[in-house]
């Protein structure tokens, strides 16, 4: 063999949660495993790195949660509501949000493996903890935990990827850093592995099974606007650079099944000064999810949102491409004063765009690109429409809503009349894209016949067919554990019998 091939059982493409589910459970099954990662090491774990750790799992009420986070004290949970998220929950979720599209088998095993995989990880080292001031809020002096999502990796992104590059390293499971895989190599019998470009040498590695779990197309502006759509080009992304989408080009280029929702992507409310890819110094902090407490105002002057909707949770990966269908692709987030106290950190991160006036009179020269005299007005027509007739709760859907406007505010629609008033500038942040691969349970790749491709298997954001129009927070993560271990496993299985 010269020195640029190499052999191994499974070779996984990336590095990141998908992978390192993959990876791992591979080597507990046995096989010797390679990973790939294009990034250099000090950029390793790809969006998995810059995500706030939510972990939408089920969980059956208190004895669940606590036995993903066992350092819970009773005095912890003395001031905390916390119901459950049932598998039920959790399907009429998924449904309600892909508008009844999901794949119903790849949902059911996600749904149902998700406390078991979520457990799988903790003896792997990964941590959890509660999502305190992500999906519930200190209010009437209790926590109470809504949509879902109670429970959060531990440190987030940034050290869910120490916690799997340290169980890679204790495993002894190599991880090939700049090292992009660049296609597949294949026989009659199947995939045997894939070409490489090893720091900068194009590298064969030859196989028994591949695992791709290396992303979707969210950072290649052309394909962006070649599936999503004209403007998608000037989304910035929130994440990695990494994902250009080569994992799933390199399957369609043998015959992979696409599928899913190829021109949907989740988009959120983005800093408009914030770089044009993700910078992990800063992580997922320029996102600014606090909108049902605002108003939001675009170019024109105008609301073009029903803000109070939902709880974010269930709305902000469909508003940030609310966003860059305004004008300039730029709006404000106007608050007054009565809910400061409710802002996560990420409203008081230094690299943010944000302006502040004692009146609406100031404010209104403040906020860049919008027209002033309509501003004026549509906050004074608001301000009329907020009908305090209900007690403001952020915890619940709260039914404080406005009436008689073009776009009402269906929850938390308090007045906004607390100054000073502060007014945060957003755009539109592509967190990563909805079509892909064709996976069937066993996360094996399909092809156009829709028959597994032998030896090929694929996890994470690259599958398609799971998420359209919508989604809820805390599920990539999930789909790609789960998704990952499967692949992993039959990865290793496969291995073992050729
Ligand atoms: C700012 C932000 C916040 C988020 N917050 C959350 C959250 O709180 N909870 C949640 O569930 N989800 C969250 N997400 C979504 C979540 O990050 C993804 O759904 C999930 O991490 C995807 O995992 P993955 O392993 O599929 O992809 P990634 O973690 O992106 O890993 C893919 C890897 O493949 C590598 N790669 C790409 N191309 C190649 C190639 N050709 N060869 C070799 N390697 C390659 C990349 O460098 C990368 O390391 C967030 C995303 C972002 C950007």
């Amino acid at each position: 063999m010269s020195s640029n091939e190499m052999e191994t059982d499974v070779v996984v493409v990336g590095a990141g949660n998908a992978a390192c589910c993959a990876a791992v459970a591979a080597h507990e099954k046995g096989a010797r495993v390679l990973m790939l990662e294009a990034s250099p090491e000090d950029q390793r774990g790809g969006n998995s790195t810059y995500t706030g750790g939510m972990f939408r799992t089920v969980y059956n009420g208190v004895d669940d949660v606590r036995q993903l986070i066992p350092d819970l004290t009773d005095a912890d949970m003395a001031n905390i509501d916390l119901d459950t998220y049932t598998e039920e929950q959790y399907f009429d979720d998924m449904g309600r949000l892909t508008q009844y599209r999901a794949d119903p088998d790849l949902t059911e095993v996600m749904i149902r493996k998700s406390f078991e995989t979520a457990r799988w990880m903790q003896t792997k080292g990964v941590r959890f903890q509660l999502a305190y001031g992500v999906h519930g809020f200190k209010h009437n002096n209790r926590f109470k935990f809504w949509g879902g999502g109670a429970v959060q990796v531990w440190g987030g992104g940034a050290e869910l990827v120490k916690a799997w590059h340290a169980r890679l390293q204790r495993e002894n499971i190599p991880v090939l850093y700049e090292t992009p895989a660049l296609s597949l190599l294949q026989d009659d019998d199947g995939v045997k592995g894939v070409l490489a470009k090893r720091q900068g040498k194009t590298t064969l590695i030859r196989a028994k099974a591949v695992v791709l779990a290396c992303g979707g197309f969210q950072s290649n502006a052309e394909m962006r606007t070649r599936y999503l759509g004209p403007g998608w080009d000037l989304a910035k992304v929130r994440g990695t650079k990494y994902n250009t989408g080569v994992g799933i080009n390199m399957a369609l280029a043998i015959g992979a099944m696409p599928t899913g929702h190829w021109s949907g992507c989740h988009a959120t409310e983005w800093d408009m000064n914030a770089p044009p890819f993700g910078d992990l110094t800063v992580g997922d902090s320029f996102q600014k999810h606090q909108y049902p407490f605002c108003i939001y105002i675009n170019a024109n002057g105008e609301r073009f949102v029903d803000e109070g909707a939902d709880f974010h949770t269930f709305t902000y990966a469909k508003y940030g491409g609310e966003v860059l269908k305004q004008p300039g692709q730029f709006a404000w987030q106007v608050f007054d004063q009565k809910t400061t106290h409710l802002l996560r950190e990420d409203y008081r991160i230094k690299r943010m765009t944000k302006v502040q006036a004692d009146t609406f009179e100031e404010l209104a020269p403040k906020l860049e690109g919008v027209n002033a005299r309509k501003f004026l007005e549509t906050v004074k027509a608001y301000n009329e429409a907020a009908r305090p007739n209900v007690p403001f709760d952020p915890n619940i859907r709260d039914g404080l809503c406005t009436q008689g406007l073009a776009i009402n505010k269906s929850n938390w629609a308090q007045p906004l009349d607390k100054p000073p008033y502060h007014a945060y500038g957003v755009t539109c942040g592509i967190t990563f894209t909805f079509g892909g691969l064709m996976i069937n349970t066993r996360s094996e790749v399909q092809d156009t016949a829709e028959k597994s491709i032998p030896g090929l298997y694929a996890a994470g954001e690259l599958v398609g067919g799971i998420y359209y129009h919508n989604y809820g927070s805390g599920s990539g993560l999930i789909s790609g554990a789960v998704f990952g271990c499967i692949a992993g496993r039959q990865a290793a299985e496969r291995a073992k019998a050729n």
